[in-house]
């Protein structure tokens, strides 16, 4: 059985470390707000190529932090993919602010900038987008947009960690960005994590105080902040995996190249194959018209995969006001997409197993 992925095994060779970490900082005594997380910010801002990095509780704080932070009116419009994991549009609604949804190209699942732009009313105020699967928005066309509608971009790098575009690492893109350290992310930690990246030093300030309950200094509170704090054991734990994000990225774009160049299937479309080396290849998702059936044959053949997503965000009940809109290419999407294994732990032959598989599925 190839599981989709196993969080025992991606930890694995890192057991040793992690349990001196965890002694460590058990015999040490400081669980929040000390040197492990300064030590992690300084490192996660440095391999992002950004000024700041502030550790917070999860991805959805990181987003919601970064939304918070602007003090735009009320109901301002924000952009978002109508193409993303849920949590992207959470963020809008919990900073009290107004997503718009956009469609995404077909062939990247990534925003459309040309739908950006058809999108911007005078309410508008930022782009929050979504480097979804690991794979960069079109950074070019949508920078060139914010510059002349004056928008912020915001980055919602949770499945992006170490990808680039043009050279330019995820979190280094827009204004601020949000990352999630969740087990399953391409850097997970033992738990909740997240952080925020940007370059601005009065933006990080904001950021620090939001994420401490609004607070400027010990018990003084100059507004109502959250309770958004990366622990100092799960900022050691990251510190320590951080060592091994471009190591495992590169094997996950090796697994990628692979697929790409061998899985022939005229029923199976592939993701785009145009950047591998700069994708941080967090999901490896393929099409088929047929995806129940194509799981079942795999899950037949001791082949574990997962579907991200099955129900668009504007579908769900919980965005009830957004269910009467129509947005064909991500309704699409949600249907046809399957996710097929791709993390460190897979082994080559594994990976060619997998290959052969699909190779035969008879769509
Ligand atoms: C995982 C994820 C998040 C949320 O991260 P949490 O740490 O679970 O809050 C946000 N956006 C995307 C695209 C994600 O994949």
């Amino acid at each position: 059985m190839i599981p989709f992925l196993s969080l025992q095994n991606t930890n694995k060779p890192y057991h040793d470390d992690l349990k001196r970490i965890f002694t460590e900082t058990l015999e040490k005594g400081w669980f929040i707000l000390g040197q492990e997380l300064v030590t992690f910010e300084n490192r996660f801002a440095s391999y992002c190529e950004t000024n700041f990095c502030l550790g917070v509780a999860n991805g959805l704080d990181a987003l919601t932090i970064i939304l918070k932070a602007c003090k735009y009116p009320p109901q301002s419009e924000i952009i978002v993919p109508a193409n993303t994991y849920i949590a992207t549009i959470l963020a809008v609604i919990n900073a009290g602010l107004k997503p718009v949804l956009v469609e995404p190209s077909q062939e990247t699942y990534l925003i459309a900038p040309n739908q950006i732009e058809l999108a911007i009313t005078t309410n508008t105020r930022a782009i929050m987008l979504t480097h979804l699967y690991g794979k960069c928005c079109e950074m070019t066309a949508i920078q060139a947009i914010a510059e002349k509608y004056q928008l912020h971009i915001f980055e919602d790098a949770a499945q992006a960690h170490g990808a680039t575009y043009l050279g330019v690492k995820a979190g280094n893109l827009g204004d601020a960005a949000g990352f999630s350290f969740y087990p399953s992310k391409n850097l997970g930690a033992l738990g909740d994590g997240g952080a925020i990246t940007c370059n601005s030093e009065s933006l990080a300030q904001a950021y620090r105080q939001l994420r401490n309950y609004g607070s400027s200094q010990k018990y003084v509170f100059d507004e109502v902040g959250l309770n958004s704090r990366l622990d100092e054991i799960q900022a050691a734990f990251l510190s320590l995996k951080l060592e091994y994000l471009d190591v495992e990225n590169q094997y996950r774009q090796k697994i990628a190249r692979s697929y790409l160049e061998q899985i022939q299937n005229p029923s199976i479309i592939l993701p785009p194959s145009n950047t591998i080396d700069e994708d941080a290849w967090h999901l490896f998702v393929i099409r088929t018209d047929n995806r129940d059936k194509l799981r079942s044959y795999l899950a037949e053949n001791g082949i574990g995969t997962d579907i991200h997503y099955p129900i668009p965000p504007h579908k769900q009940k919980a965005l009830s006001e957004f269910n009467h809109l129509s947005f064909p290419i991500t309704e699409k999407i949600h249907q046809e997409v399957l996710s097929i294994p791709l993390n460190p732990t897979l082994q080559e032959l594994e990976v060619e197993y997998i290959i052969e598989k699909i190779n035969y599925f008879n769509g």
